[in-house]
């Protein structure tokens, strides 16, 4: 029950996925990328030719999605949907964005909640996302909420997908930054905003170590 866990919500290429994962590492604890969840069932859609015109067939998809997070030999983090690796896959910009749209069924939400409270086990949780402090792990004790300019999360994200291979242009990344913020941010459930009392960073002029060292010492006074 009170297991600790740092919450750190805000909108695509903030920093948050990594700062999490250094975070997490630091203190020994488990970390939980809750937008994989959100990007897995986005693929599950597409392997089962499911529409997301309609809620009603995406809610059972949610609550059996039989998806694993595994950690391989050389402590790469892997993400496997029906047996299936989809690390990659996930990563696309097709399937941020139908990720965004699966995300904004309210029953969808409410279905992948136990999966994801499932993750704060001792001795603590990072956890990432975009309500991870206002839905999903309320009493959190510790609360960030990390943003950055469209433009520079535009910049950050093209140099990611490059160097994973894919093919961008950093004007329709920027364009589909702008579309996702605001899908996430005017959604009536669980849209993006910051919790009650969470530390708000701007990452727009920091490195990752310095976001990390505010995330440290913020939850060093609070646990
Ligand atoms: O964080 P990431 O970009 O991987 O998330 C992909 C999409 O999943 C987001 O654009 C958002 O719509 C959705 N998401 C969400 N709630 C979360 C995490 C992600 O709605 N806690």
């Amino acid at each position: 029950e009170s297991v600790p866990v740092i919450t750190i919500d805000g909108p695509s290429g903030a920093g948050k996925g990594t700062v999490a994962r250094i975070v997490a590492e630091q203190l020994g604890w488990h970390l939980l990328d809750s937008g994989a969840i959100y990007r897995v069932l986005a693929v599950a859609t597409q392997h089962h030719h499911v529409s997301l015109d309609n809620e009603e067939p995406l809610i059972p998809m949610a609550a059996h999605l039989d998806v694993q997070f595994e950690i391989s030999s050389q402590g790469e983090s892997k993400v496997i949907l029906e047996g299936e690796n989809v690390t990659d896959t996930i990563r696309s910009e097709e399937i941020s964005s139908l990720a965004s749209k699966v995300a904004a069924f309210p029953r969808v939400r409410e279905a992948l909640l136990r999966r994801q409270r499932a993750f704060s086990v001792a001795p603590g949780l990072v956890a990432d996302g975009r309500d991870m402090g206002t839905v999903v792990f309320t009493k959190a004790p510790v609360k960030v909420f990390l943003t950055a300019s469209a433009e520079i999360r535009a910049e950050r994200r093209f140099n990611q997908l490059k160097e994973k291979g894919f093919d961008v242009r950093i004007g329709r990344l920027l364009n589909d930054i702008r579309q996702r913020d605001e899908r996430d941010r005017n959604r009536e459930v669980a849209p993006l905003i910051p919790a009650e009392g969470a530390l708000i960073i701007d990452s727009t002029s920091l490195s990752i170590q310095e976001v990390v060292n505010k995330v440290l010492s913020f939850a060093n006074g609070k646990l």
